[in-house]
């Protein structure tokens, strides 16, 4: 007993010295933090300016509050609901409605190679290519949100169309000169820009600069020459890039090189870095034109080169202030277009997914049944649909946080990789549930495109690998967790005692920091999160919900704080284990924007199954990534602890529920509200040669004649048809009226049905050469 008590005395003294020093600063930053600080320095990596540039640009928004373990759910709440204004919704009743009815994919994809000029002519005077310039400058100014719901909804009919408005209004001159660009660059460029007199395109990539584009070869050198008749300070510029989109119709290149002053004409330094300028295509040596042909998508998209072409100065945007700072520029300006562009196509992909997969499902019949009652098929509509209402979510949630003046570089990451890997899964499973008809292209084929394209987007605007691995956490962990930016800050920092004092701060604050979050982990594990505080405004059917996120958000903002004391500079390596932390990181940013959508909507109770089957979804996702992550930790002893705090009573999450899928698959193959909302964007025209308006059609026909062909597969069981050659599968309605089963007006309703649903399951044939054979001139002239 008196050891016992000893022993407690001397843990108390223990606790109460460690207490007392880290409570006294300037004591615990002699004996402490000085050596820690010394050690840091040596180990911590150098960082090259442009990468220091990347994780510096742009802002921290929601996945911010989700790393730092303790998400505010009062905030996800408040953030304001994007809408439209009426201008905003007008455009998209009418110029958007058009210019989709102006373009036919199989034509454009096929017979044109392109839009037609009428199409061309209609976005570039309706604005389409100015969606992001301010009205002063002629263009429509639009919202983000706004510019999202566009390109959504484009990207339900064509993607030629959908991409040629995308690329103007995202990273590229435009958003550039409206940052950066001169009072004369942004008055002479902007307009003409906005009413597409100037069509652009912007060069980073090169062959050997891709996914590292930082490396570029391309580069200039500050020099004299002649530049319309005079001697003019300027650069001999040389470029050799690839993969650009609109380059072969650009009339103004931006062109993104490296910037050399070897004679200090500029009276800096030699080697300026990363500039960006725009080059008239007019310019001498200018070389466009090309075309590269991206998995049949029809977009104009090519090389670009010049060798040794002399431009001025005032070609750099910003002017020669501006010499040097491309590299800032760009990725100060990647967060908006990455929110809105790719998320929002793949979305309208996902969209017209959902829409014409979920009809045809109901109008195809086999084995007397509509395909899309089979529980076999319920599966993939069941993802179909609840991925389309997260992919929306996370969309609209991420373009509405850049009218709030972000640029989130996290979350648009976050958004950009998921939207794009879920519209990946979601087309294929549109493609297994409609068969043949996917496989086989044709005007009437509505998803093939889609599911050859469905590449472009994992590897545009930073490929999706390098993306999980090395962007979601690395540049998460340095962003938003609230300590590591300002612990890197202070040993860069050039005054030595200042930095010191900066580093004890956060170092200190960092380790209360991390035992908090392993105290939060453990208790809610214990207790299954549910003393978590849920405020009171949320919808009683996702309080759980929100109980989790808050446990897995602790938990997580322990485990990236061990595997980064473990690891260090080790764990940007790890690749593996970055990745799987970025993907909880995500899978919480996916599940808070579907929350965040289901109170903006109103809590709809028909969009329920949606919402749940989503949720759980994700919810597991994340905590296999857990498992992930602790089951390859590489001290073993660390990964033992971390999981017995993480979950030390066993995993939450089962994988989503039969019940809640059967309900999905349910509204996906009739024509309900929750369908309506899901699809809100797709651009439905109801006729009949439209490959997705005569599934609409047929949709409805469909369920009208239900009722009627159940009483025909009575009366068969019965033994009405027994050996009638016409009670087949394609005849029998004819058969059903010849014996008097059905009536004339019911017959005539399943001969409109078995009208439309041919022209749904028809699949189109050409004649052998496919119709696309041209004389071939060579043979011609050598016959002369
Ligand atoms: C249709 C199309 C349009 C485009 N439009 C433009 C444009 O308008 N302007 C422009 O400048 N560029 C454009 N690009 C270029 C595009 O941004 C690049 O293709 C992209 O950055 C990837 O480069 P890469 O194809 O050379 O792949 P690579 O860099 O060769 O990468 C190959 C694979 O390795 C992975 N990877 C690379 N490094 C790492 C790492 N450290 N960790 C893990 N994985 C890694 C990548 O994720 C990828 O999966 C376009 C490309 C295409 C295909």
């Amino acid at each position: 007993m008196i050891v016992f008590q000893i022993l407690m005395l001397v843990l108390a003294a223990l606790v109460a010295a460690v207490f007392a020093l880290v409570s006294i600063p300037p004591l615990r930053c002699a004996l402490l933090s000085r050596k820690i600080f010394k050690v840091y320095k040596s180990i911590l990596p150098q960082m090259s300016e442009t990468e220091r540039d990347s994780l510096e640009a742009g802002t921290v928004w929601w996945e911010g509050e989700l790393f730092r373990g303790n998400p505010d759910w009062c905030k996800l709440l408040a953030y304001p609901v994007p809408t439209m204004t009426a201008e905003e919704q007008s455009f998209m009743d009418n110029e958007v409605e058009q210019a989709c009815a102006l373009v036919q994919d199989w034509q454009v994809t096929t017979e044109l190679n392109d839009m037609s000029p009428e199409a061309w002519g209609y976005i570039k005077e309706r604005g389409f290519l100015g969606i992001i310039i301010p009205k002063k400058y002629g263009g429509l100014g639009f919202s983000a949100y706004a510019h999202s719901q566009i390109v959504t909804k484009l990207s339900t009919r064509c993607s030629a169309q959908s991409v040629s408005v995308m690329v103007p209004n995202s990273l590229g001159p435009a958003e550039l000169l409206l940052h950066y660009g001169t009072e004369e660059q942004k008055s002479h460029y902007l307009p003409r820009l906005a009413k597409g007199l100037e069509i652009p395109a912007f060069a980073l990539t090169s062959p050997w600069a891709g996914s590292d584009a930082a490396s570029i070869p391309d580069s200039a050198t500050v020099c004299k020459g002649l530049w319309q008749g005079k001697e003019v300070l300027g650069m001999r510029v040389t470029w050799d890039k690839r993969y650009i989109t609109l380059a072969p119709i650009c009339t103004i290149l931006g062109l993104a090189f490296r910037l050399y002053d070897p004679d200090g004409l500029l009276g800096g330094k030699k080697d300026l870095g990363i500039t960006c300028a725009l080059v008239p295509k007019t310019t001498p040596g200018v070389e466009l034109g090309r075309r590269h042909f991206p998995l049949n998508a029809m977009f104009l998209n090519g090389p670009t080169r010049g060798k040794d072409v002399f431009m001025p100065l005032h070609y750099i945007i910003g002017g020669k202030d501006m010499a040097g700072k491309g590299w800032r520029m760009l990725m100060e300006c990647l967060a908006a277009g990455r929110s809105i562009s790719l998320p929002s196509a793949n979305s309208g992909m996902a969209q017209l997914t959902a829409r014409a997969v979920g009809g045809y499902a109901r109008v195809r019949n086999q084995f007397k049944m509509a395909v899309g009652r089979f529980e076999g098929v319920e599966e993939p509509l069941t993802r179909i649909g609840a991925y389309t209402y997260m992919m929306d979510s996370v969309r609209k949630m991420t373009a509405g946080a850049v009218d709030l003046g972000e640029k989130p570089s996290v979350a648009s990451a976050i958004a950009k990789y998921h939207v794009t890997e879920l519209g990946r899964k979601v087309v294929n499973d549109g493609m297994d549930v409609i068969g043949g008809k996917g496989i086989c292209l044709g005007p009437s084929n509505f998803l093939g495109r889609a599911y050859q394209q469905i590449p472009i987007g994992i590897t545009v605007e930073g490929a999706n690998i390098l993306t999980r691995s090395l962007i979601l956490f690395g540049q998460g962990a340095i962003r938003c967790h609230p300590y590591v930016f300002r612990e890197m800050q202070a040993a860069h920092n050039p005054d030595a005692a200042q930095g010191l004092k900066d580093f004890d701060d956060a170092l200190f604050g960092h380790v209360f920091y991390t035992i908090r979050h392993g105290f939060r982990a453990l208790w809610n594990g214990l207790t299954g999160s549910h003393f978590v505080f849920v405020p009171d405004n949320v919808a009683p059917e996702t309080r759980r919900y929100y109980q989790q996120l808050t446990r897995f958000s602790a938990a997580f903002a322990l485990s990236a704080d061990v595997a980064m004391l473990v690891l260090g500079g080790e764990l940007k390596r790890r690749e593996k284990l970055s990745a799987r932390l970025g993907d909880i990181l995500s899978m919480m940013f996916l599940c808070s924007a579907t929350l965040k959508r289901y109170e903006s909507e109103g809590r709809q109770k028909d969009d329920a199954p949606l919402m749940h089957w989503a949720i759980w979804d994700t919810m597991y996702k994340a905590q296999t990534a857990f498992d992930g992550f602790l089951a390859n930790f590489p001290n073993r002893f660390v990964g033992n602890m971390l999981r017995r705090i993480i979950f030390p009573l066993g995993h939450p999450y089962d994988v989503p529920s039969d019940r809640i899928g059967h309900q999905v698959a349910r509204l996906m193959i009739s024509p309900t509200v929750a369908r309506n909302r899901l699809t809100a964007e797709c651009y439905l025209p109801m006729h009949e040669h439209e490959p997705v308006g005569a599934i609409e059609l047929a949709l409805q026909a469909t369920i009208n004649a239900e009722p009627i062909d159940a009483r025909i597969r009575a009366a068969e069981k019965e033994g009405v048809f027994a050996n009638d050659p016409q009670a087949n599968v394609r005849d029998i309605a004819h058969a059903a009226f010849s014996r008097g089963v059905i009536s004339r007006d019911e017959y005539a309703l399943l001969k409109r049905r078995n009208h439309l649903r041919d022209i749904v399951i028809h699949v189109d044939d050409f004649p052998f050469d496919f119709g696309f054979s041209r004389p071939n001139p060579l043979a011609a002239n050598a016959a002369e």
